[in-house]
C-alpha cells in the first residue's frame, strides 16, 4: 500500500512522512478513523513506507524488494493481528481449531486487501471468515505468538512493525500481554493500532500511543476519486458521495453495486419481484432452475444484494428514499414495489432471506430452496396486495 492509494487525508500523510525524514517514529501510534475514512490502508503505507528503501519525501517507491513484499504481505519483519473466529460448525466437524488465531487466516487477509484497497468493513472480514453471526475476538495466543515473534531480530534489520486491527476486539488476557510488549518494546519495534471506536479500547493500551485521528472525506474528494478511479459519471459521483458521509469504503461499495455481480443479481430478484406481481406461477420454477447452479458463493451474494432492494423499497416507502437510491431505474421500480414492502411485511421478506441463506449454508439442494423461496416470495406480495385491496 502507498500513500498515493488512500483517498484524501493529505495532512496526516505529510505529518507522517516528516516522522520519518526528522527520525521520530513513535513506537506506538494508534490511527483512529471512522469506517471508510481510511485508517487501515493508511496504517499500511505506512508501515510501507518505514520499510522502503527508496522512498522519496512523500511516498513510498513501490518497487524496492521490501515494497514488493509489504504489499504482498509477505514481509518477514510485518505482523498482522486481526479479530477472527470459527464457526462452531467448523469447530465441531474438525475443520477449525477451537483456539483461533491471526496467522491462520494469513491467506484471507492477503485477499481481502487488495480486493478493498484495505477500506474493510468489520462486517466484510467477518463474511470472508464465513462467521457473519458472530464476532471476532483477538485471543491471548495472538499475543502470546507475538511476544515470541517480537523475541527475533528482525530479518532484514529495519524495523519490526506489528498492525493490530481493532485492537477494541482485544480479549482482556491478549491486551495485558500485549501492553507489556507496548510499555517495554524490543528495539525498533513499530506497533501501530487501528481502530474505528478508540474509545472502546482498554485504556492502559490507548494512554501509550500517539493517536492519529482521521477526518472523514470530504465529498468533493469522494466525488472527484469516484470520477478518477472507477469510471463514474460525475453527477452520479456527487450523488454517491453526499449519500457516502465521508466514508470512501461505502462510496466505492455504492458504485461498483452498479458494475458487478450485485448489480446482476438485484436484477433476478427484480425479475421475480415482478412474477410475483404478475402471478405468473410457471415462470416462478424457470426462474429457480436459474438460480440453482449458480454456485453457493453467488447464492449467498444474492441473498446479500438482493435484501438491498427490500431495502430500497422499504425506505421509499417511509419517505427516506434520498437515502438510498444509486440508479434512476432502480428508484422507479422502487417507487412501485414501496407500497408491498411495508413495515408489515418487511420483517416477512428479511425472514425469507434469513432462512435462503441459512439453508443455502448448510448445502441444501438449490432447485428446491429457491423454488420455495420464490413461492414465499409470491406469498408475501400476494397478502400485500390483498390487504392493500380491503
Ligand atoms: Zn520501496
Amino acid at each position: 500500500m502507498q500513500f498515493k492509494d488512500i483517498i484524501g487525508q493529505e495532512d496526516i500523510k505529510r505529518r507522517l512522512c516528516e516522522t520519518v525524514r526528522g527520525g521520530r517514529i513513535s513506537h506506538a501510534m494508534l490511527f483512529a478513523g471512522g469506517e471508510g475514512t481510511g485508517a487501515l490502508p493508511l496504517a499500511l503505507a505506512y508501515a510501507q513506507y518505514v520499510n522502503c528503501r527508496n522512498r522519496t519525501d512523500g511516498d513510498s517507491c513501490g518497487e524496492c524488494p521490501e515494497c514488493y513484499r509489504m504489499q504482498r504481505m509477505e514481509h518477514p519483519d510485518c505482523h498482522y493481528v486481526y479479530p477472527v473466529n470459527t464457526s462452531k460448525e467448523a469447530v465441531a466437524t474438525g475443520r477449525a481449531d477451537d483456539k483461533p488465531r491471526s496467522e491462520q487466516f494469513l491467506h484471507l487477509w492477503r485477499r481481502v486487501i487488495p480486493r478493498t484497497g484495505g477500506y474493510l468493513t468489520e462486517q466484510e472480514w467477518y463474511a470472508e471468515l464465513g462467521i457473519e453471526n458472530q464476532q471476532g475476538i483477538i485471543n491471548k495466543n495472538d499475543a502470546n505468538e507475538l511476544v515470541r515473534q517480537m523475541g527475533f531480530k528482525s530479518f532484514e534489520g529495519g524495523y519490526k512493525t506489528v498492525i493490530v486491527w481493532l485492537p477494541e476486539r482485544l480479549h482482556e488476557a491478549a491486551a495485558n500481554t500485549l501492553l507489556k510488549l507496548v510499555e517495554e518494546p524490543p528495539d525498533k519495534t513499530l506497533f501501530l493500532f487501528v481502530s474505528a471506536e478508540p474509545e472502546k479500547i482498554i485504556a492502559t493500551i490507548r494512554s501509550r500511543t500517539q493517536i492519529v485521528s482521521l477526518p472523514g472525506v470530504p465529498d468533493d474528494i469522494v466525488a472527484r476519486e469516484l470520477a478518477a478511479r472507477e469510471g463514474i459519471a460525475p453527477d452520479r459521483a456527487e450523488w454517491i458521495a453526499h449519500l457516502a458521509q465521508g466514508s470512501w469504503g461505502t462510496a466505492l461499495r455504492m458504485a461498483r453495486q452498479e458494475n458487478t455481480a450485485d448489480a446482476d443479481h438485484q436484477d433476478r430478484f427484480i425479475r421475480l419481484m415482478r412474477l410475483c406481481y404478475q402471478q405468473k406461477y410457471l415462470a416462478l420454477f424457470e426462474w429457480a432452475e436459474e438460480m440453482a447452479p449458480l454456485g453457493r458463493e453467488a447464492q449467498k451474494q444474492f441473498c446479500t444484494a438482493a435484501l438491498g432492494i427490500v431495502r430500497e423499497c422499504y425506505l421509499t416507502g417511509i419517505g427516506m428514499e434520498r437515502i438510498a437510491y444509486t440508479d434512476p431505474a432502480r428508484e422507479q421500480f422502487c417507487r412501485n414495489f414501496a407500497p408491498y414492502v411495508s413495515h408489515v411485511t418487511v420483517e416477512a421478506f428479511v425472514a425469507e432471506f434469513e432462512l435462503l441463506l441459512a439453508q443455502i449454508r448448510q448445502n441444501g439442494n438449490p432447485r428446491i430452496l429457491f423454488t420455495h423461496f420464490a413461492m414465499s416470495i409470491c406469498k408475501i406480495i400476494g397478502a400485500a396486495r390483498a390487504a392493500l385491496k380491503k
